[in-house]
């Protein structure tokens, strides 16, 4: 049987849930909400397999052994329904919707509860949410809806009103750093923890050895192109591979440093610390209107960044003006 909760951050969580369920109090439309990285969508799956189980532990986890356990495990119990977009970027619809609504109408096959998991929930789109709100108000017995959402601003009030919010939180960094060397031991985690804004799972993405090395990399690079010994075109491209997303949320540290230098911050505070020596020798000498400027682009790009951007055009146009951050070596008195 996985781990119940799936991770140790997730502890005070789960006892909160198992608690409530045990009296009576769980409600039948459960909203998990909480940045990316903290592993919302695996506890979603244990919490679903928790209430399909035949004979649940004292604790309230999924006994691990019962014909429900196996099939949610495997991912064919019948009475369990995933509604997530076909790809990333996509819609859940309002068939897929509608299709559990039908299912949630009729007895259980295995003569339990139903679940539906709806991940992540800001995927829906109005229609589809429309129809979802439909069953949150007439809810159907032995049936829970678990909603998981790093965005609930994104989801009618009219839904997140009928659910039972809870929140996932970043742990606090001694909970979740043993667990990160356990996982990655030659990894420096706590440099990444901290870039990951807390988030464990982030993290874990981000002490992969290839990563690590493809950030030292890239602040390299940046470094250069502010200096004209690199092409920002050039290194556009090659950014151009790499996952954008990740990349933009590099960037946005990177100029939150230059920020904070400029503004006589101390290098301890960084999100960068590992790379100080750099960002402190361009904070002393980039121009301030250009740093800026970058600024407020990088915060557009951040907020279009679910649209369809032009990614090389994005990332090549912040490199252009950067290039032009730092006063050249040409304009100086020989
Ligand atoms: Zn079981």
């Amino acid at each position: 049987m996985s781990a119940v909760p799936p991770y140790p951050w997730q502890n005070a969580t789960w006892r909160q849930l198992a608690q409530a369920r045990a009296v009576g109090r769980l409600g039948h439309a459960l909203l998990l909400v909480g940045p990316a990285g903290l592993g919302k969508g695996a506890f979603a799956q244990s919490l679903a397999q928790a209430l399909l189980c035949e004979a649940p532990t004292g604790e309230g986890s999924p006994c691990g052994r019962c014909r429900p356990c196996h099939l949610v495990e495997a991912g064919t119990h019948p009475d369990l329904m995933r509604l997530a977009p076909e790809e990333p970027g996509k819609p859940i619809t309002v068939d897929d919707v509608r299709n559990w609504r039908a299912r949630s109408g009729l007895t259980a096959q295995l003569g339990g509860n139903k679940v539906a998991i709806v991940a992540p929930a800001d995927a829906m789109n109005a229609s589809a949410a429309n129809s979802l709100l439909k069953v949150l108000e007439e809810p159907t017995p032995d049936t829970t809806q678990i909603l998981v959402t790093a965005a609930p601003h994104r989801l009618p009030a009219t839904i997140r009103s009928r659910c039972q919010r809870i929140e996932f939180g970043a742990p606090a960094t001694e909970a979740t750093l043993g667990w990160l060397q356990a996982q990655r031991p030659a990894a420096p985690v706590e440099l990444c923890l901290q870039l990951a804004g807390g988030a464990p799972l982030a993290a874990l993405a981000l002490a992969e050895p290839a990563v690590v090395q493809a950030r030292t990399r890239c602040v390299g690079q940046f470094a250069a192109v502010a200096e004209g010994r690199e092409n920002p075109v050039k290194v556009a491209e090659e950014w151009l591979a790499a996952d954008f997303d990740r990349l933009l949320d590099w960037i946005g540290g990177w100029l939150a440093d230059l920020v904070r230098l400029r503004g006589g911050g101390r290098a301890a505070r960084l999100h960068n610390p590992d790379q100080a020596a750099i960002f402190q020798a361009l904070a002393a000498r980039v121009d301030s209107k250009v740093l800026f400027g970058l600024v407020d682009q990088w915060v557009q790009t951040r907020r279009a960044a679910a649209s369809n951007l032009n990614r090389q055009l994005v990332l090549e146009s912040l490199l252009t003006r950067w290039a032009a951050a730092l006063p050249k070596a040409s304009h100086r008195p020989t």
